[in-house]
């Protein structure tokens, strides 16, 4: 979104609250915010499914920073670099090392998988200020 008066930053989420008569897309934004969503001006997608949360893990994996960041899978921080991490086998994101042996069993069949919207950035996105993408 590019508004000169409220900034909301990358990845925020929200929920849809309406829309309006010039077709503005009316939202409670997790930071507090209520900022529309300007027809063909704002970018937005919706997460309400495993292939929109792929997507959404996709987009916030090119932004995933280099160090010191939070595993999007379960929340716990990641210090140092995140090349000696694991490579998420569901979305191209870089996930802690816990999350990446889960991964493992799930897909080995030894466990049930955890869904995508059970994903901490998914579910809690605001958890880390932000740190899931800079
Ligand atoms: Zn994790």
């Amino acid at each position: 979104m590019d508004d000169p008066y409220v900034h909301i930053p990358v990845s925020t989420q929200g929920t849809v609250t309406g829309v309006d008569g010039a077709g503005n897309v009316m939202c409670v934004w997790d930071c507090g915010s209520s900022l529309s969503l300007a027809y063909d001006a704002d970018r937005a997608h919706k997460i309400g499914t495993e292939d929109e949360a792929k997507v959404t893990l996709d987009r916030y994996g090119t932004k995933q920073p280099e160090k010191d960041c939070r595993c999007p899978r379960c929340g716990d921080m990641m210090w140092g670099p995140k090349a000696r991490y694991a490579l998420s086998r569901y979305a191209a994101i870089t996930v802690c090392d816990r999350c990446g042996r889960e991964e493992a069993l799930e897909c080995a069949g030894l466990t049930a998988a955890r869904p995508l919207m059970k994903w901490c950035a998914i579910v809690l996105p605001s958890v880390g200020s932000g740190a899931w993408m800079r």
